[in-house]
C-alpha cells in the first residue's frame, strides 16, 4: 500500500510544484493569511474532505477517517510568509511587494495538501485516522500553534509529525534528533534613560550611548562567563538606536535583541543576570532604564519513541539516501507547542537547490529550495503516519 502511495505522489509531484508556485506568488504575512487559508479550505472542500476553518485564527484543519482501526495521527504544515522583498529572478517570484515565502512554508503547504488528497483516495485501506493541521503564523510570536492547540486541533490525536524543508542539506537527507532540536526564542528591549545635552558639555549630561555601549559588551559575558559552558545559549543584540545630531549627547538609547536557550532553568537564569547587569550599569552612571523581556516559543523537544519510529520508517522510503542525527539548532519553531501536548517528532528534509554549493539561507531575499524535497517530505510523513497508526 505504501509503495502504491509513493507512486501516486510521484505522479502528483508536478501539481505539488504548481501549488507551491502559486502560493509563492501570493504570499501573506503572519496573522494576515486569509487568502491562503481560503485556498487551503477550497482545496479540501472540492474533494469533499471534512475541514474546519478559523481554528485559533486563520488555522485550517482537515480530517480523514481510514477504513481500518488504528491510532489518530496529526501532520502539520505552516503557511505564513515573511515581510521580505523577493529578489529572485524566477518566473514564480512573489507578486506582493515586500512579502515573500522566504522560509519554504509554501512548500510545506503544497506537500501536505497533495499528500492529504493521495491518502484520501486510498482511505478505505488506511488504518486509523489523520488530522492535517494547516497552521498560520509560525514566523511571528505568539504564533499560530498555541491558539490552534487551545482550539482543539489535537483532540483525540495520539502522535504528531512535522517537517521543515531545509535548504542547507541535500535532497534525500533526513535529519532527526531525540530531545531538544530547536531553541526557545525570546525577544528583549532595553531602554537607557540618561540626560541629553550639548556635545561640548558632557559633564552636564548622562550619556545614554556610553552606558548602552557598556551593556553591549557586558551582556556578552553572561554566555561566556556565567552560563555553564556545556549548556547552549545565545544572547544577541540585533539593534542599537540612539538617533541624534553629531554634536548632541543622546538622552535615550535602545537595545533590542534575542535570547536562545534549551532549558527553562538557563532561560530564567539569563533573564535574572541581564536585569542585574543593566541595573548595575545604570546605577553606576546614575541613569534609569526599562527592561522588557518577552518569552517567545519554548524549545522544540522531540519524543524518543516517535523519533525512533521516524528513523525506522525513513530508511525504507523511496528517495531517502541519508538519515542523520543533526545538531541542536538555535532557531525557534512553534511546533514546540504540539509536542508539549502529544508525543511526536519534528525533523528536517534536505532541500538544497540544484547545482549550488552555498544556498541562500532561510529568510534571505533570494532564498529558494529544491522542489524535489517536497516529494521526499510527503513520502516520509506518509510512512511515519500510516505505520504509526497501524
Ligand atoms: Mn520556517
Amino acid at each position: 500500500m505504501l509503495n502504491q502511495l509513493y507512486e501516486k505522489l510521484e505522479s502528483d509531484w508536478e501539481e505539488m510544484i504548481e501549488i507551491r508556485r502559486y502560493l509563492h506568488q501570493h504570499p501573506e504575512v503572519s496573522f494576515k493569511e486569509e487568502k491562503t487559508a481560503q485556498y487551503i479550505v477550497d482545496f479540501y472542500r472540492n474533494l469533499d474532505i471534512e475541514v474546519t476553518v478559523g481554528v485559533g485564527g486563520n488555522g485550517v484543519v482537515a480530517r480523514i477517517q481510514g477504513g481500518k482501526p488504528g491510532k489518530t495521527i496529526a501532520l502539520r504544515a505552516d503557511f505564513d510568509a515573511l515581510p521580505i522583498q523577493d529578489e529572485k529572478e524566477v518566473p514564480y517570484r512573489s507578486k506582493v511587494e515586500g512579502v515573500m515565502h522566504a522560509c519554504g512554508h509554501d512548500g510545506h503547504t503544497a506537500t501536505l495538501l497533495v499528500l492529504a488528497r493521495a491518502m484520501n483516495e486510498i482511505k478505505a485501506e488506511l488504518p486509523g485516522s489523520y488530522v492535517f493541521i494547516h497552521q498560520h503564523a509560525e514566523e511571528y510570536a505568539p504564533g499560530g500553534a498555541k491558539p490552534m492547540v487551545e482550539a482543539g486541533c489535537l483532540e483525540g490525536v495520539d502522535a504528531v509529525f512535522g517537517t521543515h524543508l531545509w535548504a542547507s542539506e541535500p535532497v534525500g537527507k533526513i535529519q532527526y534528533r531525540t530531545g531538544p532540536i530547536m531553541a526557545a526564542a525570546d525577544r528583549f528591549e532595553i531602554t537607557i534613560q540618561g540626560a541629553g545635552g550639548h556635545g561640548a558639555q558632557p559633564h552636564k549630561t548622562k550619556d545614554s550611548i556610553v552606558i548602552a555601549s557598556q551593556l553591549v559588551g557586558t551582556l556578552q559575558q553572561i554566555v561566556s562567563r556565567r552560563v555553564n559552558p556545556i549548556e547552549p545559549a545565545v544572547v544577541t543584540i540585533g539593534s542599537f538606536t540612539a538617533e541624534n545630531a553629531f554634536n548632541v549627547i543622546a538622552d535615550t538609547a535602545k537595545l533590542v535583541g534575542t535570547v536562545r536557550t534549551f532549558s527553562e532553568e538557563t532561560r530564567d537564569f539569563i533573564i535574572g543576570e541581564m536585569e542585574r547587569i543593566i541595573k548595575g550599569a545604570c546605577f553606576s552612571a546614575d541613569c534609569s532604564y526599562t527592561f522588557n523581556y518577552d518569552k517567545g516559543y519554548p524549545a522544540v523537544v522531540n519524543h524518543k519513541e516517535e523519533t525512533e519510529h521516524l528513523i525506522g520508517v525513513a530508511e525504507g522510503v523511496k528517495g531517502v539516501s541519508e538519515i542523520e542525527e543533526c545538531e541542536m539548532q538555535m532557531g525557534g519553531e512553534d511546533f514546540a507547542y504540539y509536542l508539549q501536548e502529544v508525543p511526536g517528532t519534528f525533523f528536517f528534509t534536505g532541500a538544497k537547490p540544484e547545482g549550488v554549493d552555498t544556498p541562500y539561507p532561510h529568510h534571505h531575499p533570494k532564498f529558494d529550495f529544491n522542489e524535489k524535497a517536497m516529494l521526499t517530505a510527503a513520502r516520509v510523513l506518509a510512512s511515519a503516519a500510516i505505520t504509526y497508526a497501524g
